[in-house]
């Protein structure tokens, strides 16, 4: 039996919240917190009844490491999932040092003033975690996260040597509105308008935002566009799999969507340079958020299928091999068991299966970690068990 405390409660933290309640065998006590208690204790109230394990909530501001830390030494939880924002990483990171708390992220650090993600910042606390003797799992929800036990799963059972890897992110989803998007606005327009980035023969190459362009169709889905996009996990994988010469990363978007993203880019809305307006600093991008849908209001709203997954290219045995491995979920029923859309789903469901690793010991490697350096099997298994059923083929079409 363990416990575990959820810091941020928005489109992510709310399905990890259901998600670790159904899995009372494992979690028997919750706590949720975030700087809204009011937010907190309505999601409290969504789960209680539903669920043997004891939630409670609290109100901190995780910017404030003493505050977080004092916090977990009154719960004690056995794991802090970090479910807030990227730019709280660090400090949450800090606080369960200071209290020898274990660690879960899905999305590594980036700083408010720059639009530019890498693990180095977290990776250096390498040393401090092992010496601690806890682990921190990084980036732990579909992609990153998934898209790593994909991977980490095909080289352990499929694969002498993976040569190429694509993950391919497919959202069909449609929330009826002309713009709006499925996680936080200002992290993920942040995304999408950095310049796109791959990993060939040991070097990152660097391309123009949503320059390369292919069409893919889609198992359960169809044809759709996707653009080469920079994600977190090139940076991880190119690391930890051994000889690996490609890695590429691509999402898909409509035309209504990259139509409106143009425009806002164009007149400077997309910005994080803080401007004056009526004798107050601004962040454009900060403004754009506040007028735009909330995440977590688009699940009633959304029809539709995502389909996530890796195409993998190798060797087993010196023949060729090629693996696609995805999961297809759809966000009306997203909706009718956790009252959230496909993306938080796919998303708080490999949080709280992480975190799950790391309470029933499954997972038991010390120190900051990314997701592929863990036996991917038991984490498979729940996948299929929780949510994210999995399929597989061995004739895949190849994204040219
Ligand atoms: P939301 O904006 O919906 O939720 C963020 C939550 O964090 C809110 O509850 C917010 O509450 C809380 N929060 C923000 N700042 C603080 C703070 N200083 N202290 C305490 N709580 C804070 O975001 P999402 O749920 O959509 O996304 C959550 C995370 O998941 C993001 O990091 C995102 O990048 C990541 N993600 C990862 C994916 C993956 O596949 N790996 C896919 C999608 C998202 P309040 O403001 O009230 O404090």
């Amino acid at each position: 039996m363990s416990k575990v405390l959820i810091v941020g409660c928005g489109g992510v933290g709310s399905v990890a919240a259901h998600k670790c309640a159904q899995n009372s065998e494992v979690f028997d006590e919750i706590c949720i917190v975030s700087r809204n208690l009011k937010k907190c204790d309505e999601l409290k109230n969504k789960i209680t009844g539903r669920t043997s394990a004891k939630i409670s909530t609290a109100e901190v501001d995780a910017n404030n490491v003493d505050a977080l830390a004092k916090l977990i030494e009154n719960f004690k939880p056995d794991i802090v999932m970090n479910l807030a924002l990227p730019y709280q990483d660090l400090k949450i990171m800090r606080a369960c040092l200071l209290t020898k708390t274990n660690y879960l992220d899905t999305a590594n650090y980036e700083s408010e003033d720059s639009a530019k993600f890498e693990y180095k910042e977290q990776w250096a606390f390498d040393d401090a975690f092992k010496k601690a003797g806890i682990t921190a799992v990084l980036g732990c929800g579909f992609d990153p996260g998934v898209s790593g036990i994909f991977t980490a799963y095909a080289l352990k059972h499929h694969f002498d040597e993976i040569e190429t890897l694509d993950i391919l992110d497919c959202n069909a989803g449609d929330h009826g509105y002309p713009f709006a998007t499925n996680f936080n606005p200002e992290i993920n327009i942040r995304e999408v308008t950095a310049k796109g980035c791959y990993f060939e023969n040991g070097k990152f190459v660097e391309t123009e935002p949503m320059e390369i362009k292919r069409v893919y169709d889609f198992p359960e889905i169809g044809e759709k566009d996707m653009y080469l996009l920079h994600h977190e996990e090139l940076e991880s994988l190119a690391k930890n799999i051994p000889g690996i010469k490609r890695i590429r990363f691509f999402m898909t978007f409509g035309q209504s969507y990259l139509t409106h993203l143009k425009c806002l880019e164009n007149i400077g809305m997309t910005s994080i340079k803080p401007i004056d307006f009526n004798g107050q600093k601004i962040v454009p991008l900060q403004f754009l958020k506040a007028v735009l849908p909330d995440p977590a209001s688009l699940g009633s709203r959304t029809v539709g299928k995502t389909n996530i997954g890796c195409i993998i290219c190798g060797k087993k045995s010196d023949k060729p091999v090629n693996y696609y491995v995805y999961n297809v979920c759809d966000h009306r029923e997203c909706f009718r068991e956790v009252g959230s859309q496909a993306i938080s789903y796919t998303t708080g469901v490999p949080a709280m299966i992480g975190a799950s690793m790391l309470a029933t010991g499954k997972w038991n490697l010390k120190g900051v970690r990314n997701v592929e350096e863990f036996d991917p099997d038991p984490f498979m298994d729940a996948l299929n068990k929780f949510g994210l059923p999995w399929k597989e083929t061995f004739s895949p079409v190849l994204v040219e």
